[in-house]
């Protein structure tokens, strides 16, 4: 079978069986999926999260003032259109959509701190690669409304606990802080300072970058540049004392939880809106996309969207395929495809109708239960039971009809039994002691 289609580049299908992309990359299967997703909501329930569903398409304004006009998302990855004088645009990420909601729902009225967390699809026309994809899936949370250093610390320990869940370890997380916006002000002036006398030194991207956006150069992967960095003078030294204290809390507070991190003095944001904390966890196994997930404080963002007072807020945004990918490196154990609890195998119309009737009822008795659906000889269909991995087939002809009893063979062993009709369902719940 064919089709001329292909699934847009940069996108994947999520299928039943595993398998490998164009790229050499493996797409995880759906239970894969549906596990992860699981555990994220597991653990959200046991930290009390609520959960917040926003739609994928957004006005293209909200994005670009909420992500910010100078970010490389949206000078040129934003999948916008316009349609009838509106513009839209399929949300690139979920934080400025569950602020907007935040401030559009009055949420604050339900009182006390908002702990909110969302799970859904996200894009970016990036260039596709290994872990970088057009469609991709971010998980997250957003705690709104609380400014103080225990939020911070509580994010990034579901952030941890998410990972632990899923079997994850060897994980890197790295922690600085920005201080607030006015500081930052000031750094950025003596970092211009610092590196103007050396700007014929740099690449192009860093000598646009210190015009518009001098924070980023700190990120830079270019060798001589980062040497150049070293002297260079550091945010922290120009964050007030409060804001070194919020930090050291948080510190203090990611301790006593046993979270491990690495102080990282040139890991920024380049945003005004961005305060305080700020962190980035990072697996190993990702190679060049090392980021599996980042995050901090944008106590400054609300406004940003219009709102008359400030809502302090942190958060984190995780990549779900990232996740898949460090899963991968570490071997993390994930359930195998779902699998039927019993395949019946009819033969004849008779027992067909019989076998119709009687999944229905199984089913009904909250069984998962497999049925030929093309009339085939029972061979096929034995065939197709164990194909399915169905640990038990249940053969109904004539002569079980005709007894009131069906034929149950345990697929591993072969062993058959006879299983009075009206049995059937204790039989195939807990086998061993009704046998
Ligand atoms: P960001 O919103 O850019 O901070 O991204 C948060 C997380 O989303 C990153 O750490 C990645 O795990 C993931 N992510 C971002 N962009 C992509 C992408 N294009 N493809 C896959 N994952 C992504």
């Amino acid at each position: 079978m064919s089709t001329s289609f292909q699934n847009i580049k940069g996108t994947f299908d999520i299928l039943p069986d595993a398998y490998t992309d164009d790229g050499g990359t493996r797409v995880a299967a759906s239970a894969e999926w549906r596990h992860v997703e699981a555990t994220v909501r597991d653990v959200m329930r046991r930290h009390n999260f609520e959960e917040i569903r926003t739609p994928v398409l957004e006005p293209t304004e909200l994005v670009a003032r909420g992500v910010g006009e100078s970010t490389d998302i949206v000078q040129k990855e934003m999948f916008a259109f316009e349609r009838s004088d509106t513009q839209y645009v399929l949300r690139p990420e979920i934080t400025a959509p569950v602020v907007r909601s935040f401030l559009q729902h009055h949420l604050d009225q339900r009182g006390g701190v908002q702990k909110l967390f969302y799970i859904g699809p996200c894009f970016r026309a990036e260039q596709p690669q290994k872990g970088r994809y057009r469609q991709f899936h971010q998980f997250g949370i957003e705690v709104l409304g609380a400014d103080q250093p225990r939020a911070d610390a509580e994010t990034i320990a579901v952030l941890m606990a998410v990972c632990e869940a899923l079997g994850l370890s060897d994980l890197r997380l790295r922690l600085n802080t920005l201080g607030t916006p006015e500081r930052r002000e000031e750094y950025v002036a003596a970092l211009q300072d610092y590196l103007a006398p050396h700007a014929d030194e740099l690449s192009e991207t860093s000598r646009r970058r210190l015009e518009q956006n001098p924070l980023r150069i700190l990120d830079t992967k270019v060798e001589h540049e980062q040497a150049l960095l070293r002297d260079a003078p550091t945010l922290i030294d120009f964050v007030s004392d409060e804001s070194l204290a919020h930090y050291d809390e948080v510190k203090r507070l990611l301790g006593d939880l046993g979270v491990e991190y690495d102080e990282d003095p040139h890991l920024v944001r380049g945003l005004d809106y961005y305060t305080e904390t700020t962190f980035e966890l990072e697996h190993p196994g990702l190679g060049a996309q090392s980021a599996l997930a980042g995050g901090g404080r944008y106590d400054r963002l609300a406004e940003v969207l219009g709102s008359d007072d400030p809502v302090p807020a942190v958060g984190f945004a995780a990549g779900m395929e990232r996740l898949f990918l460090a899963l991968d490196a570490a071997e993390a154990d994930r359930p195998g495809a779902d699998t039927p609890d019993v395949f019946i195998a009819a033969l004849g119309d008779e027992a067909e109708a019989w076998c119709f009737r009687t999944a229905q009822e199984l089913r009904a008795g909250g069984l998962h239960v497999a049925h030929d659906l093309m009339g085939r000889s029972l061979k096929a269909q034995m065939k197709e039971a164990n194909r399915q991995n169905a640990p038990y087939a249940m053969i109904i002809g004539g002569n079980e009809l005709e007894a009131g009893a069906a034929t149950v063979k345990e697929m591993e062993s072969g062993e058959q039994e006879d299983v009075p009709f009206d049995d059937l369902v204790e039989y195939l719940t807990s086998p061993a002691e009704s046998a």
